[in-house]
């Protein structure tokens, strides 16, 4: 028998080794296993057992060690990481290490936390130390005293020293052993007892939704497009409330931003169930007790991030993506899978239901919804007594701005205020203003490792590159012509601040942005101000958009609505509306109806008139026609194959010589064809410089199989040494 291996390693391929000589556990599919690599030693899964390989027996090394009883990976999860790993042409190896938690990718048991005890061996006495042996006799005595265990914790706390439980075990007074705690168990109670508080009553369209979802009838998908407090968690929670009687697990997939306690608070008060949190605030311990507690099947509700996708689920019942327009469902490097489109193909393996939450679905599960593939349902209205928010495109041409603001749009801020309502102000760039201008000679103070501006930030005052991450002091000169006349360009999260603060000076302004809530529990603590309801000011980027509900705001101003209009990127569009709709989405809930104010120098603008005046779905619809007629995504589907090296020109010639191998030797199937490659468009960044080359398909088979060439190709290039490349499979930026 062979034991063929997974490794961890960028090298797209398997390895064959023999069975370990010694050690009693059985090869299984699904298991780690360690073995010898180079010069280190590894730890990989066992994909296969197959009679032989195509080395020679005596070629093979022996693994060293099978390092579980029964296979880590279920058949489903092995299943899906292997999936992905050719669905977006990623190392296997890599792929599966992925999908278990750090710790088990360490090699780790998988068994839940445990810890070291120490007890008196059986019949030890004090009276086998000599009197003079004080400290040991001391140490003993603890020991005597505590037959269930003492943890070294414990000794430290008695001033006693560890290394002496040594000479206890060498006088065979002392033994370790190994405490497992009693996880939790799978509840017992009745039936009756999942509900912690009464369910509302549905409205009719929410009804229909519940129904649609038809839990326990096998595998459907069903995008659930509703506005912000329609109220799709209600019906999330309605259908897991089924699930979780049939005795069955629910997955929660949130965008990262989104898992906000609140969230989280909504399911532990509805449910008397274990409900576990898997996000990357846990330790590696916490969260592989969370994988654990999936697996065995006592979490019953799993709230998750992205990679919670591959938490193994034992009586898999239903799952739900919730804002499934969220770019953060796709991972941007390394493994770029996409979580929500693995959560399709996961549901129809499990045979079980998944639901697809948003206020603006993205383009492609529109696309699904119309062609018929997922079922569709609406939530038009606002549940409760809230009304929708009322929009309006204010036109700036010609107006001065103050710090990004026009007067008309202070004075009604003003007005709100007034009222004793809330505002909330949106702002796309964080620190205090997007560029340093030499006010001599035009030079503006750029990132050495990138073609980007450097952004000012006055707490604390330095210079700061939000593209590398590199930070520098406030230059005091210009570098190009020496002037000392240097000048903020630009609103930043910081200086609108400062102008609001100097303008309403008896007005609380909150800055919520990456930087003002980098400290722990900084976050929270705005929050809390914000929900004793007093009239404030928030200004903040995209952390603002998601997850939270601000019952008091009665104003959402958008500060800039023209910056996606006009982008690059043929998603500029998508992503512009999605965010305005998510920040105005904020306002309005409970009893106060909302405003929602769009600065804009392009009041006539079709598509920006058709997502206010109609709606997202209208919208929505005639984009995709756009799309349709582009043959663009959904209507054909992308792979960009990225290259980076240090020196300008490298990636795009390599990407050239790929590109010329592509045209002699493959034949492009109809409707498919590559263009590029070209520089990205940040070319230099964090100090390499970036190309790209970009394949298209109007079938997903065609691209796969081209893929798999182009790969072959990749990584037998000789230049792969001086640059590195990465595909990635229906990319979401950056064309
Ligand atoms: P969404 O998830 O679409 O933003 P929620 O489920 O959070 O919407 O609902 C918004 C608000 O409306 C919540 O306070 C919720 O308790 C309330 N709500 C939801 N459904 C109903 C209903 N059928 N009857 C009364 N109130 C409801
Ligand atoms: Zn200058
Ligand atoms: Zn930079």
């Amino acid at each position: 028998m062979i034991l063929r291996v997974a490794i961890p390693t960028p090298l797209h391929r398997l390895f064959d080794y023999r069975p370990p000589v010694s050690g009693t556990l059985k090869p299984q599919v699904g298991c780690r296993v360690s073995v010898p690599f180079g010069q280190r030693e590894v730890i990989g899964i066992i994909t296969e057992l197959p009679e032989q390989s195509e080395l020679p027996l005596d070629k093979l090394k022996p693994a060293n060690a099978i390092l579980d009883a029964a296979p880590v990976l279920d058949s489903l999860q092995f299943y899906l990481a292997r999936w992905a790993a050719s669905y977006y042409a990623y190392p296997e190896g890599d792929a599966l290490s992925q999908a278990l938690p750090a710790l088990l990718r360490k090699g780790e048991p998988a068994e839940f936390a445990h810890e070291t005890l120490w007890r008196a061996t059986q019949g030890a006495s004090l009276d086998a130390l000599s009197k003079s042996a004080t400290r040991q006799r001391e140490l003993l005595a603890l020991l005597l005293r505590n037959p269930q265990g003492v943890s070294t914790d414990l000794l430290r706390v008695e001033s006693l020293p560890v290394p002496l439980l040594k000479t206890l075990k060498d006088k065979d007074l002392a033994e370790a052993f190994i405490h497992h705690p009693t996880p939790l168990h799978a509840d017992e109670r009745e039936e009756g007892d999942i509900l912690k508080e009464a369910p509302l009553t549905l409205n009719a369209e929410q009804h229909t939704a519940l129904q649609d979802i038809a839990a326990g009838s096998g595998f459907n998908t069903l995008l659930l497009e509703g506005i912000t407090g329609s109220g799709k968690t209600e019906v999330y929670l309605q259908a897991i409330q089924q699930v979780l009687k049939e005795g069955k697990q629910a997955l929660i997939l949130v965008p990262e931003i989104g898992l906000t306690p609140q969230t989280l608070a909504r399911f532990k008060a509805r449910f008397q169930v274990p409900v576990v949190a898997l996000h990357s605030g846990l330790t590696d311990r916490q969260r592989l007790d969370a994988w654990l507690m999936a697996r065995e099947g006592t979490a019953r509700i799993l709230i998750g991030t992205r990679s919670a996708i591959f938490t193994p689920m034992r009586y898999p019942g239903l799952i739900i993506v919730d804002e499934e327009h969220d770019q953060s469902f796709k991972q941007q490097d390394g493994f770029r899978y996409s979580a929500r489109d693995l959560a399709v193909l996961r549901a129809k393996h499990e045979a079980i239901p998944l639901v697809m939450g948003s206020a603006t679905p993205s383009l492609e599960s529109l696309q699904n919804a119309f062609s018929g593939r997922y079922r569709h349902n609406l939530l038009t209205t606002r549940a409760g007594k809230a009304m929708p928010p009322a929009f309006e495109l204010l036109d700036i041409r010609g107006e001065t701005l103050n710090c990004g603001l026009s007067d008309s749009l202070t004075q009604r801020i003003e007005t709100h205020l007034a009222g004793g309502t809330q505002v909330l102000i949106f702002l796309n760039r964080r620190g205090f203003s997007p560029s340093l201008i030499c006010h001599n000679c035009g030079a503006v103070n750029e990132c050495t490792r990138c073609d980007a501006r450097m952004t000012l930030h006055r707490s604390p005052p330095h210079m700061h590159c939000h593209h590398c991450d590199r930070q520098t002091p406030i230059p005091l000169r210009c570098n190009q012509c020496g002037s000392e006349d240097l000048r903020p360009s630009g609103a930043g999260t910081e200086r609108t601040e400062d102008f609001l603060c100097h303008r309403f000076p008896k007005t609380p302004v909150l800055r919520i942005d990456r930087d003002s809530t980098a400290r722990k529990d900084a976050m929270s603590q705005l929050m809390a101000q914000i929900h004793t309801g007093k009239p404030c000011i928030m200004i903040g980027t995209q952390m603002l958009a998601k997850g939270h509900h601000f019952p008091r705001v009665t104003l959402v101003a958008v500060l800039d609505a023209d910056s996606g209009l006009f982008s690059a990127d043929f998603r500029g569009m998508e992503k512009t509306a999605q965010l305005v709709l998510q920040v105005a989405g904020r306002a309005g809930r409970a009893d106060h109806p909302g405003e929602v104010v769009m600065q804009t120098r392009h009041p006539d603008h079709p598509m920006l008139n058709a997502l206010i005046r109609e709606g997202y779905s209208t919208f929505a619809a005639s984009e995709l026609q756009m799309r349709k007629a582009a043959g663009l995504p959904p209507f054909s589907f992308h792979a960009l194959i990225r290259a980076e090296a240090t020196r300008q020109g490298w990636a795009e010639g390599f990407l050239r010589d790929i590109r010329e191998m592509m045209e002699e030797q493959l034949a492009a199937p109809a409707g498919s064809h590559w263009s590029g490659p070209f520089p990205s468009p940040m070319e230099k960044r964090a100090g390499l410089y970036r190309a790209q080359l970009l394949i298209q398909s109007r079938q997903r088979s065609d691209l796969h199989q081209l893929l798999m060439r182009v790969l072959t190709f990749l990584t037998q290039h000789k230049a792969r040494k001086k640059v590195r490349w990465s595909i990635d499979v229906d990319p979401l930026d950056s064309y």
